[in-house]
C-alpha cells in the first residue's frame, strides 16, 4: 500500500522562512497531527520539484493548453543546476505559443510544485483544518500550497 505525505510549500518557489519558524510550524502540525509517523520541516539549497506522486501528468501551457510531452523534460534538465543541487531559472519560452514564462506557471494537472522548502507529515492520519492552515502560513510568513501525495 501507498504511504501518504500531507506536504505544504510556499506558493513562490524562492521563498525560504527561519529555520526558527520552520521548527515552530513543524511543531505545531506535530501537535495538530499526533499519530502522523513523522513530521519534519526544513529548507533546501535552492528551488526543488515535488511531484504530486502516483499519477504523473506531462503539464499544460496557461496560455494556450498545449501539452508539453516533447519539450518539459529537456526544459526541466535544463533549468537544473547540478552543482547547486536546485532549479536556478525556471524561465523558458513555451515553444507552442512562445510565452515567456516560469516553469512553475505551467499548469500541472497532478498538483506538482516547485518550492525551495517543504513542511510534511509523512503518513499523517488526519488533516488540517483551513484555520490551522492559516495559522501555519502566519508562522511561515508565506500563503502555502497544501498537498496530499501518495507514492
Ligand atoms: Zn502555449
Amino acid at each position: 500500500m501507498a504511504e501518504t505525505y500531507l506536504q505544504f510549500v510556499p506558493v513562490d518557489p524562492a521563498y525560504q522562512p527561519s529555520l526558527a519558524a520552520l521548527e515552530e510550524a513543524r511543531e505545531l502540525l506535530e501537535s495538530i497531527l499526533p499519530q502522523a509517523r513523522e513530521v519534519t520541516a526544513g529548507n533546501y539549497p535552492g528551488i526543488q520539484f515535488f511531484d504530486s506522486g502516483q499519477e504523473w501528468e506531462y503539464p499544460t501551457c496557461p496560455h494556450c493548453g498545449a501539452g508539453s510531452e516533447d519539450w518539459f523534460q529537456h526544459a526541466m534538465e535544463h533549468a537544473w543546476n547540478e552543482s547547486e543541487g536546485a532549479y536556478h531559472d525556471l524561465s523558458i519560452t513555451t515553444p507552442c505559443c512562445n510565452s515567456n514564462i516560469l516553469l512553475s506557471q505551467l499548469h500541472f494537472p497532478g498538483g506538482d510544485r516547485f518550492a525551495s522548502f517543504l513542511l510534511e507529515a509523512s503518513s499523517p492520519w488526519g488533516d488540517t483544518t483551513p484555520a490551522q492552515d492559516l495559522q501555519l502560513e502566519t508562522i511561515l510568513g508565506s500563503k502555502l500550497i497544501k498537498k496530499l501525495v501518495a507514492r
